[in-house]
């Protein structure tokens, strides 16, 4: 079911994981599909209902190169799936497969990565519908990137500024620091923003979005001092096993 959140921008959650889809519609009807998800079912009902609504798959983003967020359907069209030369080099094919047979089995995805690279130093996506701003945000994953649509007045953040998740590192050098220079990046985005779309959680505006950051500056000082963050996302079982394993991990 795709929920309106701007004039031109509608967003689907699936409940595994609070996992966003988000579809950006052209006057035309063409789409530009961003991180679509999560289930084999959730894609093809997904293409239902653009189908329904007489829209079109003309491109797709993908923001960073975790399983869930690279899928794609046979019953979706064959588009260019734009992610940054970062994201696409990050993992083949074969290990975004592993990643997913791994963290959700059970389930039989008709593609899981073959993103295209985009240009380097692509600032906006080669397309004609709203423009779509890519605001590189290290710190999750290789290449990772949100997408500002300032016509819009939102921002689609990636793994980023969730109210399920606390910030997840990617596991190279730097992540921490990195992580925290995105946030400073996307609190500039989000005042000018009505709407911020994470990909997992709840959409937001940007009061909200606002305390999203602040909590994640905090769990980010907690988890370096080496003390137990007092967040309310730790009381997921799976989010406290993931900051369980980066804590150990750390310094990173
Ligand atoms: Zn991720």
């Amino acid at each position: 079911m795709l929920e309106q959140v701007s004039a031109r921008v509608w967003v689907t959650t699936s409940p595994t994981w609070l996992t966003t889809s988000t579809v950006v519609v052209d006057d035309d009807g063409a789409c530009l599909v961003v991180d679509p998800a999560l289930t084999p079912a959730d894609l093809v009902s997904l293409q239902r209902e653009l189908t329904d609504r007489g829209w079109h798959v003309a491109a797709a983003f993908s923001t960073h190169p975790h399983w869930d967020h690279t899928l794609w359907s046979e019953a979706l069209p064959d588009v260019p799936r734009w992610a940054t030369p970062a994201a696409a080099a990050a993992c083949t094919d074969e290990e975004l497969a592993a990643q997913a047979a791994r963290d959700l089995p059970g389930h039989r995805w008709d593609v899981v990565g073959g993103t295209t690279p985009l240009p380097p130093d692509t600032t906006e996506l080669p397309w004609t519908g709203p423009r779509a701003v890519v605001v590189a945000t290290p710190g999750h994953a290789p290449g990772h990137a949100s997408l500002h649509l300032p016509g819009e007045r939102v921002l689609l953040a990636g793994d980023m500024l969730s109210d399920v998740e606390v910030p997840l590192l990617d596991d190279g050098p730097g992540a921490v620091d990195a992580y925290r220079r995105s946030l400073q990046r996307l609190a500039d985005v989000v005042a000018g923003c009505d709407a911020v779309v994470p990909g997992h959680g709840r959409v937001t505006d940007a009061a909200a979005a606002s305390h999203r950051l602040a909590a994640d500056h905090r769990y980010l000082d907690d988890l370096t001092a080496g003390a137990e963050p007092l967040d309310p996302r730790l009381g997921d079982q799976r989010v406290r096993a993931e900051h369980e394993a980066q804590a150990a991990r750390l310094p990173v």
